[in-house]
């Protein structure tokens, strides 16, 4: 098969989807109360794409040449029965393989109700699991969740994951004044030596309602040179081309992190990603502002043929690299939320 790509060249690999906008956390950074209060109006039931049209969706883009699938949210393990839809996607055979590969699955959580679900989805058919987990300082993090949740529920939610059989990595966002400095030493050591690959995340400035300025955002390099200056850190190349983090190896042999760059040093030159938001809109940039509608036509009896064409043009007309071109003014034009479209 032909591999389908953008107009610079970039191949159609990743489908991130949304399958809800709400969550049980209200982080600072990402649904500030003031903004994701009561009256905040998310989407209706009815308008949430059903596990069939996500799967069906998903089916399309494994033609297409996706090989992995990320479930997000919001928190996806919000919605409920999420552990079907992973059964699901699961039967999904990749294109080109003959009796073949089923898609890898991956999902991205705050771990709150990991406790309950670990097994669930692992027994579904899940590969692998993203628990985010900003600081281990407890009053920081409750802080930072803003729903008073403590370090250790998320750090059982981890535990429950690995007992399940699921590789766990661990995202931490980093913003200034707030988990910098020695909080980044105390992370890591949490994570030294587990098996769990800590991962750290400048912080960006999706949506509009999180206030982002420059000067919150801490480099890769500086995270580096501070969990370094601790524990001395040697580069450890990279898996793939369209690999996010830059992966570094503790000298002493206690494992690894990562550090996704995505303000300083942008990746978009090997971006391969998709992204389908809960109401089934589709984006080719995190940093989208108007998506292409999916739901209509699912809805309105589109053919597989005439959905996969509508995804092809989609993925053929792509110039999307914002992170490349962003400037102080750029972060102040609209774009869409991070719950919204789910990182
Ligand atoms: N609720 C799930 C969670 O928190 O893992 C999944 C959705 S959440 C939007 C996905 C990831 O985006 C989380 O790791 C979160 O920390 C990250 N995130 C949210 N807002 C961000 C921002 N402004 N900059 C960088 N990462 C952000
Ligand atoms: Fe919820 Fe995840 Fe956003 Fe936090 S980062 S508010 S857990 S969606
Ligand atoms: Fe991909 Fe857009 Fe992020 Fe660049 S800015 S890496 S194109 S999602």
């Amino acid at each position: 098969m032909e591999p389908l790509l953008d107009r610079l060249g970039r191949p159609l690999e990743t489908l991130r989807i949304s399958i809800t906008d709400r969550c049980n956390f209200r982080c600072v950074y990402c649904m500030p109360k003031e903004v994701f209060g009561r009256d905040y109006a998310f989407l209706e039931r009815t308008a949430l794409l059903s596990f069939e049209e996500i799967a069906r969706t998903a089916r399309l883009f494994a033609q297409l040449g996706v090989t992995t699938v990320r479930i997000t949210g919001g928190e996806p393990l919000v919605r409920r029965n999420v552990e079907r839809l992973i059964a699901q996607l699961k039967e999904i055979r990749l294109a080109g393989s003959a009796g073949g590969r089923g898609l890898e699955l991956a999902l991205t959580t705050n771990g709150a109700l990991l406790p309950k679900l670990a097994q669930p989805l692992k027994d579904a058919g899940l590969d692998r699991i993203t628990v985010s987990l900003d600081s281990v300082d407890d009053a920081t993090f409750r802080s930072l969740n803003d729903v008073d949740f403590s370090v250790e529920r998320v750090l059982d939610g981890i535990d429950a994951a690995a007992e399940a059989g699921l590789p766990v990595k661990v995202n931490a966002v980093v913003k200034r004044g707030v988990n910098d400095g020695e909080q980044l030493v105390q992370i890591a050591e949490r994570f030294r030596g587990t098996g769990h690959v800590l991962r750290f995340i400048e912080y960006m400035d999706v949506g509009h309602t999180n206030g982002w300025r420059l000067d919150d955002v801490v480099s890769a390099d500086e995270i580096v040179k501070t969990i370094g200056a601790r524990w001395p850190l040697e580069p450890a190349g990279t898996h793939r081309p369209d690999e996010t983090a830059k992966r570094w190896r503790y000298a002493d042999g206690a494992g690894e992190i990562g550090v996704i760059a995505s303000v300083t040093q942008p990746f978009c030159g090997g971006c391969s990603r998709a992204r389908l938001s809960a109401e089934g809109k589709l984006y080719t940039c995190l940093f989208g502002v108007k998506g292409h509608d999916l739901r209509g036509p699912l809805r309105l009896g589109a053919s597989d043929e005439e959905l996969a064409e509508l995804l092809r043009s989609v993925w053929g007309r792509r110039t999307d690299r914002y992170s490349e071109l962003r400037t102080a003014e750029t972060a102040t034009l609209p774009k869409v939320e991070m719950s919204y479209i789910g990182g």
